[in-house]
């Protein structure tokens, strides 16, 4: 497999291609492909297996190929991590692997002042890389709206349960369009993680490395 085979648009090949990425790892070999049909996606998968490329680079080729929809101001990507590290990991792929993409990203995370990611939002973002408390911390306060959602990805999800967010993550579920893309990646598949990912995902492609 190569990422030249794989359907994807010239701006998101050429990048792919200035980083020297000469081969789809496992993980991005399976899921590339699966996403851009737009299917549903439950991974398991670890960190450092270029797990971040196999959901960044599907979801930016979309957002590349449907300029139009940039110019409403909803977000519609939404991935979740559990630590604001994490977050910045994830953000810094998009912004890496989405350096030709007409796009716009931010963080939502705690720890820190709400008012610059609130004026953020409000500058309007397509894709939105956060984490649960202080995601729904802005939601209840009217800062972010979810609605226009396509693009709903949940990373590392085993992590998120252990630091006690299944509560949260349930709340942001329930606020996302009945019709969107869900990507669910988890380094373990645990009956209680398999059983979120049954509330979450239609009718997914299992994909493990
Ligand atoms: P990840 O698991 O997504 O955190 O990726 C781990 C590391 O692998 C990152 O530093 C990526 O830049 C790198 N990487 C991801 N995909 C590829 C690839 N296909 N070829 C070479 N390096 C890659």
């Amino acid at each position: 497999a190569t990422f030249e085979a794989m359907a994807l648009a010239a701006p998101l090949k050429e990048v792919l291609k200035e980083l020297e990425y000469s081969t789809p790892s496992p993980v991005q070999a399976q899921a590339i492909p699966l996403l851009l049909e737009g299917r549903d996606l439950l991974g398991c998968a670890q960190t450092g297996t270029g797990k971040t490329a196999s959901f960044a680079v599907p979801i930016l080729n979309a957002i590349n190929n449907d300029q139009q929809n940039t110019v409403n101001k909803q977000c519609r990507c939404l991935v979740l991590t559990p630590t604001r590290e994490l977050a910045g990991q994830v953000a810094k792929s998009f912004a890496t692997y989405g350096q030709k993409v007409r796009f716009r990203q931010t963080m939502i995370y705690g720890g820190v002042g709400q008012r610059p990611q609130i004026s953020a939002m409000r500058s309007g973002v397509d894709v939105l890389v956060a984490t649960p408390g202080r995601l729904l911390d802005l939601i209840d306060q009217g800062h972010v709206n979810l609605s226009g959602v396509e693009f709903f990805v949940l990373d590392e999800v085993d992590r998120m349960l252990d630091m006690g967010f299944l509560r949260d993550v349930k709340r942001i579920v329930a606020l996302l369009p009945k019709k969107r893309q869900s990507l669910f990646f988890s380094a373990t598949l645990a009956p209680n993680i398999v059983s979120l990912a049954e509330g979450i995902l239609k009718n997914p492609a299992r994909v493990t490395i």
